[in-house]
């Protein structure tokens, strides 16, 4: 709390996300063997052919300004991608590229709301919603869930969430951090309830539609009464191993695209330019040259799954897709172990750092204050070292 800052930032959280990334390697930098569960990034480098497509595009003398909504032929891949994977049609004015799908999200928000307007979240939900729609000087409800349920939210739920002054609602599946995936039913279910509100908008992040193991995912667009109404948000960050790259997408009415256009004109202006001729690379190739990664991390999936339950106290569901497992960790709460008093899920992460050494992130950034958050997206050795540690340092 700086009093020379503005009240917004003093009033928004940090990224629970990246603040744990930071003291996990922080902790590395002074010589702890620390490993980090925390950050949802895979592992994999980017694919060589993604890498070539970069390296001709510096080649190529790509260096110049990129229009704000992406370069013509970006646009047109994000179309054919749309439409081959989604079933979408768009047009090149409903599409905006941007710098991640975080800041096509933070763009959505910043001209769908104003100050007092409500958004849902959905719990749990990735740290970064609530913080967004805080920026935006909306208000957020969590809408909770359970692993019960498969920490997905039903019909009658969203009805009762709803008021006067709900403006949007966030769908993000496969789910950050509950590894959850909504069939076509659930969301055709959910749509079936917002019918009835023709007020409100859908944010769709679909950023891990490729990391999903069986069960094709579904794009709440695709649903006919909510295309109006709904931004899809993806990028290639996470399945296509680019982090780094910052590069996401929306496809949404051409209304709001023409205002994302015109918002991130005057803040960042178009994406960086050898990144978007990469993505047209990784966009237009089939899906098939990242399935490789998809089924390291189903394995990997099944296999800190396996370990995690043979430890009492964790209980967990099989997750769909994204690499992330949620376990519910309340069974701790009120114990004390080694002499260290277990209140909440942030306790049970920062013992599980600086006991363990095994950087997680505590479900209360997700809205779910009875879970951690555990990124499987690390070499098997690794998985298996960090579950040995946990089981290590919960049984002093
Ligand atoms: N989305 C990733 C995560 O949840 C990256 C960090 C962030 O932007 O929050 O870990």
């Amino acid at each position: 709390m700086n009093q020379h800052l503005s009240d917004r930032i003093n009033e928004l959280p940090v990224s629970a996300t990246l603040a744990m990334a930071a003291k996990a390697r922080e902790l590395k930098q002074q010589g702890k063997d620390i490993i980090s569960l925390s950050l949802g990034e895979p592992d994999f480098n980017t694919p060589d052919f993604i890498k070539e497509a970069a390296v001709q595009a510096i080649n190529d003398n790509y260096n110049s300004y990129t229009p704000v909504d992406g370069y013509a032929d970006l646009k047109e891949a994000i179309i054919t991608k749309f439409q081959r994977d989604n079933g979408l049609s768009y047009a090149p004015s409903q599409i905006v590229v941007s710098t991640g799908a975080k800041q096509s999200i933070a763009n959505v928000a910043m001209v769908l709301l104003n100050p007092g307007d409500e958004v849902l979240l959905p719990a749990p939900y990735w740290v970064s919603y609530s913080a967004i729609a805080t920026l935006a000087e909306a208000t957020f409800t969590e809408i909770p869930s359970t692993i019960e349920t498969d920490f997905k939210i039903s019909p009658a739920q969203l009805e009762a969430a709803i008021s006067p002054k709900t403006k949007m609602v966030f769908f993000n599946s496969p789910n950050n951090p509950s590894g959850s995936a909504y069939t076509e039913a659930e969301y055709r279910a959910l749509a079936a309830v917002l019918e009835k509100h023709p007020g409100i908008y859908v944010l769709s992040d679909e950023i891990y539609e490729h990391i999903n193991y069986g069960q094709p995912t579904f794009s709440f667009a695709a649903i006919e009464s909510m295309y109006d109404r709904t931004i899809t948000v993806n990028g290639v960050a996470k399945a296509f191993a680019m982090t780094g790259w910052r590069i996401g997408y929306i496809g949404a009415p051409a209304w709001i695209a023409r205002a994302c256009n015109k918002i991130q004109g005057q803040i960042t202006s178009g994406a960086n330019c050898i990144a978007q001729r990469a993505t047209i690379t990784a966009l237009t190739a089939p899906v098939s040259k990242i399935q490789y990664m998809v089924d390291a991390f189903r394995q990997r999936r099944d296999l800190v799954l396996s370990l995690l339950r043979e430890i009492d106290g964790f209980s967990l569901n099989t997750p769909g897709g994204a690499f992330y497992l949620f376990p519910n960790i309340s069974a701790f709460f009120g114990k004390e172990i080694a002499g260290i008093p277990i209140q909440n899920a942030s306790d049970f992460s920062m013992f599980l750092l600086e006991h363990a050494h095994v950087a997680t992130v505590t479900g209360d950034a997700f809205g779910a204050p009875d879970c951690i958050r555990i990124s499987y997206a690390a070499s098997e050795a690794q998985l298996r070292e960090a579950v040995d540690r946990i089981k290590q340092a919960l049984s002093r």
